[in-house]
């Protein structure tokens, strides 16, 4: 049940005088939501500053400006097409304004010569000579008549005018109940120099003044209470995690010593670090979230692997899941590579298996022989059963929403659940990101790796890379060949027709996969690269994710200016894996643009993702970046990111701590968060 005081702000938006059964899908689809509120949501994207400037001097070119003058002269049209001229004068110069097809009568009874007249418009330059054409306002001063000292400016859509908007905005802050209370802390209010909630929205819709100081506070109030009653959901997340029963998966530190002294080499103190982590969450008596974040190559399925082995020496069987059948069979090898010695009972299980080796799997899951599984999302569907589940892993955790994860959590019966992602996130951006989830950092890799040499190259040098992509096959080199789109005739930029022209040239076998293959048909393609079948492999960016060639050797990319730098990043990743010097070309059609070159020029110059992640969130904002989008977490309507993620923290530990000493909100503050949660919570959204 809503609560009775945001009732006006839930009222449909035709309810709003001005806005009648015409306009109302208009609106809709304008503030993307059918309520007042959601139009109160729809903020300014800027102001206007619509004061009377000293005079025609400071008057610039491309600005909206007010000024006040004399009526100078009228000056009639030269030809039909040229404008009505009225010049103003204010002692410091003129002002022309311009008016086509106007009526030469009307024009002057407007401006009288010899009287006063303010006038509000975009100032251009004709000629040297600084003009308005056709202004926003023309008023008396005699009469007092003043613009308003500023005017907000509403991202449109097709059929509604800034005017509309703005008084549609103003009508819905009518609908602002006066008597909400407080939901934020009084020391931040103070501390941030924050306007009270309904004072906020007036200080965007309906300015007094122009202030962009004042603004932007109004703004990151409401950002701020966003993030707040988003991390009040995941605050009761947390608690009702907690206070739900898992088994504490305690084990003797042996077994774990068992593994690690069989490694080949030393683990990373970052992956020790993560270790560390999931094993205290694992030993709780509640369940884990925890989020394993490391780049590609960082080491993370033995971190999970690690914590498998902690699960099965308690008593409980692990699994992992990964997206697809590759990936899911090359997590298998790894681990039985790693545990199958020691003597531990590791399975495979996706779709694809059938017949009596599923049967085998099935009913080794099920009596509990089998202690950790590798497979797809088909672990969790069609009737497999656990003996003892204790932990599930998710892998490559960015191609699953925040809310896929959730699902995913409820029907997993995994009490203990630890997600990995391969994809850098900026550390600001982290949390906001990754939701609810406790995060562990692998900012480390391990000792050894061959730094991956990155060029820059024209695609007018194609030939040269055919060549040098030759060589490397003549010496038995794998190669990678990555184009941005499937099939098209008109681009030879494109997979199918890249793959036949490679194939003429090279004059050996091409392997091609893409995302209109079935998986079966994906794999085998990967398969023979894998094994020397084929040496070259062109790909859209299905393969961007996991697969490991360590044979392989070079890496190019077509069209690269088009990739987002996180994906370049995560497609270079695939090479460089085993002893030999590898390349990655990022080809790009000439001419590009300096944004393009300077993003290309970041992934040259370094191999450590989170800077790239840094630089790309700098150059092109939160939106493009890789998993971002997927993860919810620009669905925020207030908040920008690129903004206010410093704020999510903040509201992170405001919430949590809210809530622990206020579980059923039932205090002063806990009943105003509430309020603030039925406003603001994506899930109202999602109308649950
Ligand atoms: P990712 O984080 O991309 O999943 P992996 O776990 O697949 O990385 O590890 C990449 C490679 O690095 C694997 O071959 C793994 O055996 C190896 N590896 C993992 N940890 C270390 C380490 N501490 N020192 C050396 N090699 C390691
Ligand atoms: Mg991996």
């Amino acid at each position: 049940m809503r609560d009775e005081r945001l009732f006006s702000l839930f009222e449909p938006i035709d309810s709003l005088t001005g806005i009648g059964p015409k306009l109302k899908p208009v609106f809709e689809r304008l503030v993307d939501g059918e309520h007042v509120w959601d139009l109160l949501l729809h903020l300014p994207d800027r102001w206007l500053d619509r004061r009377v400037k000293a005079s025609f001097e400071e008057l610039v070119p491309g600005e909206v400006a007010t000024v006040q003058g004399e009526v100078h002269a009228y000056k009639a049209p030269y030809t039909d097409r040229a404008p009505h001229r009225i010049q103003l004068f204010d002692g410091t110069g003129f002002l022309t304004l311009t008016f086509f097809r106007a009526d030469p009568r009307w024009l002057q009874g407007q401006f009288p010569i010899g009287k006063e007249r303010i006038v509000s418009g975009l100032i251009t330059d004709y000629q040297g000579e600084r003009q308005m054409s056709h202004p926003d306002y023309v008023l008396d001063p005699v009469k007092s008549e003043r613009p308003p000292a500023v005017e907000p400016i509403y991202r449109l859509t097709a059929g509604l005018t800034n005017k509309r908007v703005h008084n549609a905005a103003l009508a819905a802050l009518e609908h602002v109940p006066d008597d909400l209370p407080e939901w934020l802390g009084n020391d931040l209010l103070t501390d941030r120099k924050w306007p009270a909630f309904k004072a906020a929205l007036q200080g965007l819709h309906a300015p007094q003044s122009f202030d962009e100081d004042a603004f932007a506070l109004c703004k990151e109030r409401l950002a701020y209470d966003e993030a707040l009653a988003r991390e009040t959901v995941f605050a009761f997340a947390r608690l009702a995690r907690a206070q739900k029963d898992a088994p504490a998966l305690v084990s003797s530190i042996e077994a774990l010593n068992r593994v690690a002294t069989s490694l080949p080499y030393k683990m990373t103190s970052a992956q020790i670090r993560a270790v560390k982590d999931v094993s205290g969450d694992l030993a709780e008596a509640h369940p884990m979230r925890r989020m394993l974040q490391g780049d590609v190559g960082s080491g993370k399925t033995l971190v999970a692997t690690l914590a498998a082995v902690k699960a099965v020496s308690a008593g409980y069987q692990a699994a992992f899941m990964a997206p697809t059948e590759v990936l899911a069979r090359q997590q298998y090898e790894n681990i039985a590579a790693l545990l199958g010695p020691l003597g531990y009972e590791v399975a495979a299980l996706t779709g694809r298996d059938r017949g009596t080796a599923r049967e085998g799997t099935l009913m080794g899951l099920a009596d509990g022989s089998i202690q950790i599984v590798a497979g797809t999302q088909a672990l969790f569907q069609e009737g497999v059963r656990f003996n003892k589940l204790g932990l599930i892993v998710v892998d490559e955790q960015h191609r699953f929403g925040v809310m896929d994860r959730m699902r995913l959590a409820s029907k997993a019966a995994a009490p203990h659940m630890l997600v990995m992602s391969a994809t850098p996130i900026p550390r600001t951006l982290a949390q906001a990101v990754h939701g609810d989830l406790d995060i562990s950092i692998l900012d480390e890799k391990p000792p050894g790796r061959q730094p991956i040499e990155t060029r820059v190259i024209a695609d007018t040098r194609l030939d040269e890379v055919v060549d040098a992509v030759g060589r490397a096959m003549a010496r038995d080199e794998r190669v990678f060949w990555v184009c941005p789109r499937v099939d098209a005739d008109d681009d030879d930029a494109s997979a199918v027709q890249r793959a036949a022209m490679l194939q003429d040239w090279l004059k050996a076998p091409v392997g091609l996969v893409h995302g209109r293959l079935r998986g079966e048909e994906k794999d085998e393609a990967l398969e023979a690269f894998r094994s020397g079948k084929t040496r070259i492999l062109v790909a859209t960016t299905v393969i961007e994710v996991g697969v490991d060639v360590p044979d392989a050797t070079i890496m190019v990319i077509e069209r690269a200016e088009g990739f987002g730098l996180a994906q370049l990043h995560q497609l270079r990743g695939r090479v460089g894996r085993g002893t030999r010097k590898s390349y990655c070309l990022l080809l790009y059609r000439p001419p590009i643009g300096d944004l393009a070159r300077e993003r290309l020029e970041t992934l040259r110059r370094t191999e450590d993702g989170f800077e790239i992640a840094e630089a790309d969130f700098r150059l092109r904002g939160p939106g493009d970046l890789l998993g971002v989008r997927q993860s919810g977490a620009v669905d925020y309507r207030v908040l920008d990111l690129a903004e206010h993620a410093d704020l999510i923290p903040v509201a992170r530990t405001d919430a949590r701590y809210a809530i622990e000493r206020d579980p059923g909100l039932t205090g002063e503050r806990g009943q105003a968060l509430s309020l603030l949660r039925e406003l603001l919570s994506p899930l109202v959204r999602e109308g649950k």
